[in-house]
């Protein structure tokens, strides 16, 4: 690691192969903190929104640890499936903030056909995270884990169902690049006309817990947020340049516990105007109570209900994102 004392008296310290900072004076850009709600000691399960108002651009930075460590506990999967699955909680809380569901829900879902993951899925509602993969038991792993090894054929899924307005909006593509980090670049780089950066990672600390982290920087289109009110400028070249430093950001520091989510982008932008939103807890929540599925169940026609019965008169229901099993009497 370099470390190099800035004019502006913080220290700045780099991996090998990293970015160059040019240091001068910190007053050419600043870091704003806009409200300080929800501090907390704790660098996991934390995300900040920020932007760079002069460069046009807004970004999400999100690190789990409990989290995602809590969604793998829960099932023991193939470690290429975990690595997915942290990655895919990743994504799915940094799409979560960045698309804002309102008092809605974003589901991500990448779909397979012909490779050895049949399914993944997370999603985000007001900061909880829950997600699970299901395998086809026939087929092996390859050595490879691009996307194409793992899921075959495969489409990613983004769905936002607005709760309030009882609106929904979906968008499929065809599961691209190599990475789920490369494909959700193409995903808005077609779908939305949105340049976008995505870095995602995940690694199993020495204890079985996992840490896992994320960042996506998206380039503002003017009409998108309203340039004149939030005073967003930029064209290609400040979208070129943010992503040049966006996309040196090391896997080591997405998943360093010891590294809070602002000194990263402090790292990243920091010659740079940086506002940054306050940040947003997370945590793995899932809203497979009793009564949600008593609710569901009584839906379905006695008919359907009786179908349905063990010989015992309840009817067994399974939770795939935490694998618990319910009985019920209904
Ligand atoms: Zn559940």
């Amino acid at each position: 690691m370099h470390k190099r004392r800035c004019c502006c008296g913080r220290w700045a310290s780099w991996a090998d192969g990293g970015r160059v900072f040019r240091l001068r004076p910190i007053a050419t850009g600043s870091l704003f903190l806009l409200g300080s709600a929800g501090v907390t000691q704790r660098n996991g399960d934390r995300l900040i929104g920020f932007t760079l108002p002069q460069r046009g651009a807004r970004g999400r930075v999100v690190r789990l640890d409990q989290t995602v460590s809590a969604v793998l506990a829960a099932h023991a999967y193939p470690p290429q499936i975990a690595r997915l699955l942290a990655d895919a909680l990743v994504l799915t809380a940094l799409l979560g903030d960045l698309l804002r569901p309102e008092d809605g829900q974003l589901t991500l879902q990448a779909k397979g056909e012909g490779g050895p993951v049949k399914l993944l899925v997370a999603d985000y509602k007001a900061g909880a995270l829950r997600g699970y993969a299901s395998q086809d038991l026939d087929r092996r792993f390859a050595a490879a884990e691009t996307l194409k090894a793992l899921f075959g054929k495969g489409y990613l899924v983004i769905t936002l169902d607005q709760t309030e307005a009882s609106e929904r909006y979906q968008g499929i593509v065809e599961l691209g690049g190599e990475t789920l980090a490369e494909a959700a670049e193409i995903y808005f780089g077609n779908s939305e006309q949105l340049p976008t950066v995505v870095r995602l990672a995940g690694v199993q600390q020495a204890d079985g817990g996992w840490t896992a982290g994320g960042m996506i920087v998206q380039h503002l289109s003017r009409s998108e947020l309203g340039a004149a009110r939030l005073h967003v400028e930029g064209g290609d070249a400040d979208w070129e340049y943010v992503r040049a430093l966006a996309g040196t950001v090391q896997a080591d520091e997405l998943t360093d516990p010891a590294l809070a989510l602002e000194d990263l982008l402090w790292r990243l932008f920091h010659e740079e105007e940086v506002r940054v939103l306050a940040p947003v807890l997370l945590s793995r929540g899932c809203r497979c109570s009793l009564d949600h599925i008593r609710g569901v169940l009584s839906q379905f026609p006695d008919a359907e209900r009786a179908t349905m019965r063990n010989d015992a008169g309840l009817i067994s229901v399974d939770c795939e994102f935490c694998s618990k099993q319910f009985l019920l009497e209904v």
